[in-house]
């Protein structure tokens, strides 16, 4: 799998697979969210299913409901099947198998929950649900069994109470906003929230995760950077898996964002046929660089039922970022990590770059195979001491 002009150029695929009298409507992100492709008449009016994915559209119906953006449609390879993009947005008839270790609830949030809505797993940080509703939905999303209206839980997001327990619970210093996608909602909702949030004095840190830049740059408007840099210091996780993702629109979407001054990092998922390759990865966080953005959390795909056929075995993830540490930018290269089945939290997974560990010295290789011994530190002698002291106050009577 290696990335094409296609994937490595900024450019804008609009209006693609819609008609060019649409574009005078392109950059309204209510007419993007309107002409969402949502059912299998839409589809199929536009692209060639294969019975794989013809299947796996009925089956979503039950589980987690497909919606693209025509936006992010657009990146779709009309003639492949196996297209990076449609693997991501396209349900496929494996997602109607649950393998005998996957689970609905894979992070085990729904048990450490304690307000409907808010997960408090980490000693100083919280992840506030705030809505249950995405642009567009990830077939491998962790969070199938509330997201999108159509699965078997609902989000009950329980505001006031929740509120009440971030002010009472000082070690809580970070709020992270996710769901469902919070830049869905208006600005005027999203202020309300964040302004509440700032009413209380020990949360020093906000941070919102979102894949809107991604499949609604639309979205970001002047007027909601000029919102959302009210409530510094505010950080923004994107998330985006494949460099074709990064077309132009996003670029310039990211560099409002940056330029409000928020500071950007990008989460992705490790997926089978989407990016589980060195030269894949290289291109993306190069692009990602490219857009201010800081290349964050690479992620292992959790167990989310009905996810095989887009999961890698955890060497693939430690052979992509043996393959890029060293060989680019440091800023380029994200942890690579495990969410601990159940509610571990995050487990970073790293190469291991200790050959041997001996005692007062360790054995390490580079990332060119190069092995080199580090010795641990040496205590001073205590006749060095003394023939310094010695020589440096000469006239101290001892
Ligand atoms: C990922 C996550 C966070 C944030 O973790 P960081 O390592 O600080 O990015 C907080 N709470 C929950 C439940 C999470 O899953």
């Amino acid at each position: 799998m290696r990335p094409s002009d296609f994937d490595t150029a900024f450019i804008s695929h609009a209006p693609g697979y819609w008609p060019e009298d649409s574009m005078s409507r392109w950059s309204d992100f209510k007419w993007q969210l309107r002409n969402r492709v949502d059912s299998l008449t839409d589809l199929e009016a536009r692209l060639r299913l294969t019975d794989v994915e013809r299947a796996g559209v009925l089956l979503a119906g039950h589980k987690l409901a497909m919606s693209i953006t025509p936006h992010f449609f657009n990146l779709m390879d009309r003639d492949d099947p196996e297209c990076p993009i449609r693997r991501q947005v396209i349900p496929r008839i494996e997602e109607g198998w649950n393998a005998p270790e996957e689970l609905s609830d894979p992070c085990g949030e729904d048990s450490h929950m304690p307000v409907p809505g808010l997960v408090h797993r980490y000693p100083d940080r919280v992840l506030f649900l705030v809505t249950d509703r995405c642009a567009s939905y990830c077939r491998y999303c962790t969070r199938s069994r509330v997201v999108s209206g159509v699965g078997e839980q609902h989000l009950e997001t329980q505001w006031e109470a929740a509120f009440r327990y971030l002010e009472k619970t000082p070690q809580i210093r970070d709020v992270l906003l996710s769901g469902g996608d919070p830049l869905l909602f208006s600005d005027e909702r999203l202020d309300k929230i964040l302004t509440r949030l700032r009413a209380i004095p020990h949360i020093q840190f906000i941070r919102i995760g979102s894949r809107i830049p991604i499949f609604l740059p639309q979205r970001i408007t002047p007027e909601l950077c000029a919102m959302l840099k009210k409530h510094h210091p505010l950080f923004i996780s994107i998330h985006t898996n494949h460099p074709r993702e990064l077309t132009s629109e996003v670029r310039d979407a990211l560099g409002r964002l940056a330029d409000a001054g928020i500071p950007l990092g990008n989460q992705s998922v490790l997926l089978r046929g989407v990016n589980d390759s060195v030269e894949i990865q290289k291109t993306l966080v190069h692009k990602l660089l490219m857009c201010r953005v800081r290349p964050y959390y690479l992620y292992q795909c959790d167990l989310i039922n009905g996810s095989s056929h887009l999961r890698t075995p955890v060497a693939q993830g430690v052979a992509i970022i043996e393959g890029l540490r060293g060989h680019t930018t440091g800023y380029a290269i994200p942890q690579f990590v495990i969410d601990g089945p159940g509610g571990g939290g995050k487990i970073p997974i790293n190469p291991n770059y200790i050959v041997e560990a001996g005692t007062g010295h360790l054995t390490l290789r580079n990332f060119e195979g190069e092995i080199f011994d580090y010795p641990d530190p040496s205590p001073m002698p205590r006749a060095e001491m003394v023939r310094l002291q010695q020589q440096a106050m000469p006239h101290a009577g001892c």
